[in-house]
This record gives C-alpha cells, sequence and structure tokens, in this order.
C-alpha cells in the first residue's frame, strides 16, 4: 500500500453532487426552501464544490424545475463553488440570468445512451457543448465537463475506453478546467476503470490532475473503483451525501458513491480533505429522514448507530 501522506499530493477534492445528482433520482420532489437548506448545510461543511441544481427543462427532470429559485436563494460563501448542470443553449441562458458562476456541461460515451437520454448523437452532443462552452466563456463562467457511461450503459452495454478518451479530450480541448468520469450505471470494477484511465494517458500528454471520477454504487463497486482512481494519480472525487439518488435503470439500487462512505476511505488512508466527516454524517440522517428513505451511507448508519447505543 502506497503511503500517499508522504506523497505531498495527499489533499483529495470532494465534489457533493447529492442536491443535483442525489435529488434528480429520489421519487420524493423536495420544497425549494428544504433544498435551500440542505445545501446550506452543506456549503458550512468544508466542502469547496457543491453541485446545486439543474438548469434543465421541467419537463424532463420535474425535481430541477426550481433551479433559479435554489441558485438565488442559496447562501454563497466566497470559498465554495456552486456548479449547475447546464444540458443546452437555453438552459445556459437561464443560469447566466441566474449569476451562475460556474457550470457542468455532459456528454456520453455511449451513442444509444446519448439518444435515448439527450436526444443526440455522440458528435451532435459535442456541437451542442461547444456552443455553450463558448458562449458560458463570455460570461467568465467556468466550466466542468462529465463524460458519462464511461465503462458501460444500459443499451449497449459495455463503452469503449478510446470513446471516453475521445470525449474527455475533447472537453478539455474546448475549455473545461476538468473533465468528471462517470460510472452512471455503477457497472465498473477496477480493471476495467484502470483501462479508461490508461486510454487517458495514452490519447493526450494530459496526467491526472485534469480528471475526476464519478461512481455510481449500484453493483457496490463505487469504493474499489475509487481506490484504483487514487492508486492512478486522481484526487477529485464526485459523491452524494447518504448516497442519494439511484439508478433510473433500476428502482431500488444505490445512487451516488455515500459522501460519508468516501470520506471514511480518505480519512483513513491518511488523504486531507478539509470536509468535517461528523457534519457530513448530521446533514445525511437529516437529509434520509426528509425523503423518507433509508440512509445508504454504510458508514453513516453505522456511526449514527454508535451515537444512539454507544456501548455497541
Ligand atoms: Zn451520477
Amino acid at each position: 500500500m502506497r503511503n500517499y501522506a508522504s506523497a505531498r499530493n495527499d489533499f483529495v477534492k470532494v465534489v457533493e453532487v447529492g442536491p443535483r445528482d442525489g435529488l434528480q433520482n429520489e421519487k420524493k420532489i423536495l420544497p425549494t426552501e428544504v433544498k435551500v437548506d440542505f445545501i446550506n448545510r452543506l456549503s458550512i461543511t468544508g466542502l469547496s464544490s457543491i453541485e446545486v441544481t439543474s438548469f434543465v427543462s421541467p419537463k424532463w427532470i420535474p425535481q430541477m424545475a426550481d433551479n433559479t429559485q435554489v441558485y438565488e436563494q442559496i447562501e454563497k460563501k466566497s470559498d465554495v463553488s456552486y456548479p449547475v448542470l447546464v444540458p443546452n443553449f437555453k438552459g445556459l441562458e437561464s443560469a447566466v440570468r441566474a449569476g451562475v458562476k460556474e457550470i457542468a456541461v455532459f456528454t456520453a460515451a455511449s451513442e444509444a445512451f446519448s439518444k435515448t437520454n439527450i436526444n443526440c448523437t455522440i458528435k451532435e452532443s459535442i456541437e451542442k457543448a461547444t456552443l455553450v462552452i463558448e458562449e458560458a466563456k463570455k460570461h467568465n463562467i467556468k466550466i466542468r465537463g462529465y463524460v458519462s457511461c464511461i465503462v458501460g450503459c444500459p443499451y449497449e452495454g459495455e463503452t469503449k475506453p478510446k470513446i471516453t478518451a475521445y470525449l474527455a479530450s475533447t472537453l478539455l480541448d474546448l475549455g473545461c478546467y476538468e473533465v468528471s468520469l462517470g460510472d452512471t450505471i455503477g457497472v465498473g470494477t477496477p480493471t476495467k476503470i484502470e483501462l479508461v484511465l490508461n486510454e487517458l494517458l495514452h490519447v493526450s500528454s494530459r496526467n491526472m490532475s485534469h480528471y475526476a471520477l464519478h461512481c455510481h454504487d449500484t453493483f457496490g463497486q463505487a469504493l474499489v473503483n475509487i481506490y484504483t482512481g487514487l492508486e492512478k494519480g486522481i484526487r477529485v472525487f464526485d459523491s452524494s451525501v447518504a448516497g442519494l439518488g439511484g439508478c433510473p435503470y433500476a428502482a431500488g439500487a444505490s445512487g451516488n458513491v455515500a459522501t460519508e462512505d468516501l470520506l471514511y476511505l480518505l480519512e483513513g488512508q491518511g488523504l486531507e480533505t478539509g470536509v468535517d466527516f461528523n457534519k457530513i454524517v448530521e446533514i445525511g440522517d437529516y437529509i434520509s429522514k426528509y425523503l423518507g428513505r433509508l440512509n445508504q451511507s454504510k458508514v453513516g448508519v453505522a456511526v449514527l448507530a454508535k451515537q444512539n447505543h454507544p456501548k455497541c
């Protein structure tokens, strides 16, 4: 086991995506004031990036219909970024009107997933992203990129590392400061994740500092995949408090890796995150109760049980 603490690059950034990726996949739609309170609580945990909403049509994702209100009402701390997901030019226009400072654009490494979920081919999705990115730059908005389905998609099965690598380097060339690699349906295993990361290094001279890993825990593989990313030099991971969300293609499946579980792993490995673990556990409990759902964080559940039954 490598000694990360002595490797100097021992700081890991956690990007909290619960308010967006999490809540958009929850059945229950939360009132705006609860979302605002949820994000405000997350803002004072030491997290430096919280993806807060999506400027997508409410016809597609009713859970995010109050995007402008949420963005305008949250208390924005100067040392925290509040990116929003923007699927198209129209979404960007609304985000600009709301005063957004950072956006995320996305593409998928699967032709079938792209057609079904974004209603366009991979090539067209890059064209769309290009328009959004060019316009965002004019407004000095920071841009993060997502490539989803890096390992597999529900329609095509396994996806090709080459396509992910091509899309990731294209998004970086266009002006994204970082590309988050999404195992959107959580089918990855360490070897498959490693293949993707190796391909990225193969097609471009960029090192791992340009990439983040976004793992879903559908098959219980998120933490081992994250560990693989750590070993390969990835230092940014997306996660969702209490493992909010789910998989739209598999009812009852786990969502994003839980932030609590990710922090437990990182801290246990001697890595620095700057995030207050106990506050995240409390927020995971609070939001799970509000949603009337099971807390999907193994660590969160264990810590809370210990607090309630200290003799266990
Ligand atoms: Zn996701």
